[in-house]
């Protein structure tokens, strides 16, 4: 259920209320007697903004234990099941994400994520001359958490390894082998006649399907990031955000969708966190995959094409001239970059 503002304000005093509920310290909780126990101040219901584990109305008391996860539930447990509210028609309201993703299986979007370990005796790096070599500055570190597991893992040898983050939970992590692709190319094409091992360009977490997820995904705040710049790969990601200085600005963000596609799933955590504008900004050679792309985005965002016009480059091999020029006079409109692009 999706609830207005106002609806929501008059159920977070009412609720203060009959329970003699105060506010904490960052307004995101009431902090109260527990209805079911007893104590006092152990009682925390939940009225922050939506996210990813959270949703408004939860609670939970830290002595006993007593929790309740839908707001009907609450009422009911504090005795206000009359306090229920009715589903009517609100233009103000936001939409429901069941109606801005008609399914017409009906089916849900699953965006549930488990807590992913990094593998043992990784270690996070400030310093790191693969990364170097890809021009890789201390800020990039810094925003970018970054590390190896030394010799101390032989699996992750000459790998980096980068946690995904989701509402600051690791969710995954992308494990990249130290040797340019070419030469891991040249690599397995002898090891294969000479009975050798392959080596594996990447070693990355399987506990969370990627496609549930987007590489700083933090990034974007909860209506305050209104445009999202939307690249295929961790690479891209930081080499934008370097290059166009992007690392404090919580108006514009940059994301990573781990290929070539986005998710149903992926749509709906930008979405949820009220994403206006999106920027496909894909490889110059992905010219069918932004086409498709573009359809899938136009119902929810603006959605516009950043067009790196020459195929064989991508953000890493520009130049900030180049980029510049990309944002301020090479955005298409889906129509345009049909148009241009065959
Ligand atoms: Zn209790």
């Amino acid at each position: 259920m999706l609830l207005s503002k106002s609806e929501t304000d008059l159920l977070i005093s009412e609720i203060s209320r009959e329970l003699g509920a105060k506010r904490d310290g960052g307004n995101k909780n009431l902090v109260a007697t527990c209805p079911f126990c007893g104590k006092a101040g152990k009682f925390g219901v939940y009225i922050g903004k939506e996210t990813e584990r959270k949703k408004p109305f939860m609670s939970h008391c830290f002595s006993c234990g007593g929790a309740t996860y839908t707001l009907d539930q609450l009422l009911s447990t504090i005795g206000r099941p009359d306090l229920g509210v009715t589903q009517t028609a609100d233009l103000k309201a936001p939409l429901e994400p069941s109606l801005l993703f008609p399914l017409e299986t009906e089916e849900e979007i699953d965006d549930t994520l488990g807590i992913v370990e990094l593998p043992d005796f990784y270690k996070r790096c400030f310093s790191h001359s693969y990364l170097k070599g890809r021009g890789f500055v201390y800020d990039d570190y810094e925003y970018f958490p970054v590390g190896t597991t030394g010799r101390l893992n032989f699996k992750f040898n000459d790998y980096v390894l980068f946690p995904v983050i989701d509402e600051g939970d690791i969710v995954g992590y992308v494990a990249r082998h130290v040797m340019a692709k070419s030469e891991i190319e040249a690599h397995n094409r002898k090891a294969k006649f000479q009975g050798k091992y392959p080596i594996m360009r990447f070693r990355n977490s399987t506990e969370n399907d990627f496609i549930k997820l987007l590489y700083n995904y933090d990034a974007v705040l909860p209506d305050e990031t209104d445009t999202v710049i939307i690249v295929e790969g961790i690479f891209d990601v930081i080499a934008l955000t370097r290059k166009l200085e992007l690392y404090d600005n919580t108006r514009l963000a940059v994301v990573a969708t781990f290929g070539k596609k986005i998710s149903q799933t992926q749509i709906f955590k930008l979405q949820r966190k009220g994403v206006e504008t999106v920027v496909i900004g894909y490889d110059g050679d992905a010219v069918e995959a932004i086409k498709k792309m573009a359809t899938e985005l136009s119902p929810y965002f603006e959605v516009f094409i950043a067009d790196i016009t020459d195929s064989e480059k991508d953000w890493e091999d520009l130049s900030y001239d180049e980029i510049y020029t990309v944002f301020a006079y090479g955005l298409k409109t889906p129509i345009e970059y049909k148009i241009n692009k065959i």
